[in-house]
């Protein structure tokens, strides 16, 4: 007879308990300030002037812009996001390296929320001992009012965040009128309910399984660990032998830990540190807390589970000594580099830009009386919030003529392009035959308001051979 051998066990559900203390009351204050400036980012107000929006933070998907306070981004200029993505990893590698999953334990979206819906589950269901219970006891009126107002209240987060979201991509007040009048656009709407049930669904039900089997960063993170890396450890050399202790018993000869297990049933991850750092620990520090209470309890030092490097040191002043090694030293040097590009870019940012591409089907005409005429494309980014005028020149050919297409209203000290808009002009150059091939051009354009400039080569065809 065959004994059959399961492989799969069903997902076990953490109770975590409450837990007070120096990290416990951290984890509420990156919790408090994180989602206000969720919810509130998108009500803050930036005056760009008349015909701008005056939202602060926008991704306007409508007309390819995205705003930050002061900083306006084009397509064009989409290097600022590449920049900005690669801040945000390499910060995050160099927090990693030195505090280790902080980024995890305080401030990933998926611990703020689930924090938060756990906070919930507690107000209206109890501490871990009495949802045990309830959710160990037969189907009453009282477990169904209980189970009840919390998925409500989650789902009201759920909807509040989804809700927040979608005003990133649109003036707020006037969609928060539409929601408010259900007149919101299909895909908003979408959006909103997307955003509602993915929040209900991963804080309310996923929980610690986002972090254990979806989340990449979970896998690499240990490549970013060294033995000066700040982890969660259990100090194994003072807590074991580890069990159960009585008042006046006698420490001789044993270790600190009693074994109550408070550090385990806190754990928002359901794992027991003493069995060394694994991979779902997400540095958080309520185990610490838990067991510094313990501690003080029974009157022996704080620190039996604490914040601490592999090379254990134990001490601030050899940690704060640690932080400057080679790797931090490298990322501080991409942060330094990439930020300092970018602020130069910034501030240097010109008003207007042009762009130049030469016809490529035909590169040229051989006209009637011998000369040639070559055709371009020329695009001018008005980055300014008011309509302008600009002034073109060709330099580097002789005796050429400038035609622009579109009639007599539009010439080389005409071209007109409206506020935070692009121009699109076609052009005809024509001029003798010229002894290079591909003889080398500038076009030049001017904005007259302000005498900014912006020059692009190209080139003017004669000869194909
Ligand atoms: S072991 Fe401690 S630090 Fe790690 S997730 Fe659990 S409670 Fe947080
Ligand atoms: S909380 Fe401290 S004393 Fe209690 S089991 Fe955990 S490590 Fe041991």
């Amino acid at each position: 007879m065959t004994e059959e051998i399961k492989l799969f066990s069903k997902q076990k559900t953490i109770y975590p308990r409450r837990v007070w203390g120096k990290y416990r009351k951290l984890k509420w204050l990156a919790m408090i300030v994180l989602l206000a400036i969720y919810y509130l980012s998108p009500w803050l107000r930036w005056d760009r002037g008349e015909g701008a929006p005056n939202q602060a933070i926008l991704i306007d998907i409508v007309h390819t812009r995205a705003y930050f306070f002061g900083i306006e981004i084009w397509p064009q200029e989409v290097y600022y996001i590449t920049g900005i993505l690669i801040l945000a990893a390499i910060g995050l590698f160099f927090v990693t390296s030195l505090f280790g999953r902080i980024w995890c334990g305080y401030a990933c979206p998926q611990t703020v929320w689930t924090d938060l819906f756990v906070w919930v589950e507690r107000i209206v269901q109890g501490d871990r001992n009495t949802r045990m219970k309830l959710d160990k006891s037969p189907w009453n009126f009282h477990k169904i009012y209980k189970k009840t107002l919390t998925h409500i209240i989650w789902v009201i987060i759920g909807l509040c965040t989804g809700g927040a979201w979608v005003f990133y991509f649109n003036d707020a007040p006037t969609l928060l009128d539409q929601i408010i009048h259900f007149d919101v656009p299909l895909s908003v709407g979408g959006w909103i309910l997307g955003l509602t049930f993915s929040t209900y669904m991963m804080a309310g039900f996923a929980r610690e399984q986002v972090c254990t089997y979806m989340c990449p960063y979970a896998r690499f993170q240990s490549a970013m660990f060294d033995k000066d890396t700040l982890i969660i450890s259990y100090d194994k050399k003072r807590g074991e032998t580890r069990g159960h202790h009585k008042a006046g018993d006698s420490w001789e000869g044993r270790g600190h830990c009693i074994d109550c297990s408070s550090c385990v049933i806190v754990c928002p991850m359901g794992i027991d540190i003493r069995e060394g750092l694994q991979m779902e620990c997400i540095a958080c520090g309520l185990c610490v807390d838990a067991c510094n209470n313990v501690m003080d309890k029974i009157g022996l030092p704080r620190g039996l589970i604490r914040y601490d490097t592999e090379n254990s040191t134990n001490d601030s002043k050899q940690y704060l000594k640690s932080l400057i090694r080679p790797r931090t030293f490298f990322y501080i040097a991409i942060i330094t580099l990439v930020s300092s590009l970018m602020l130069y870019g910034l501030l240097n940012r010109q008003p207007l830009e042009l762009t130049v591409q030469h016809d490529r089907n035909p590169v040229y005409v051989t006209l009637s009386n011998g000369q040639i005429r070559n055709g371009y494309n020329l695009i001018i980014l008005n980055k300014t919030h008011d309509n302008q005028l600009y002034s073109l020149k060709l330099k580097n050919l002789d005796n050429a003529s400038l035609h622009i297409q579109g009639g007599q209203e539009i010439s080389a000290d005409n071209l007109y392009v409206l506020a935070d808009s692009v121009g699109h002009f076609r052009i005809f150059v024509t001029a003798d035959k010229q002894p290079e091939k591909r003889q080398k051009i500038e076009f030049e354009i001017t904005m007259q308001t302000t005498n900014v400039k912006d020059t692009k080569d190209s080139i003017f065809v004669s000869n194909e051979k």
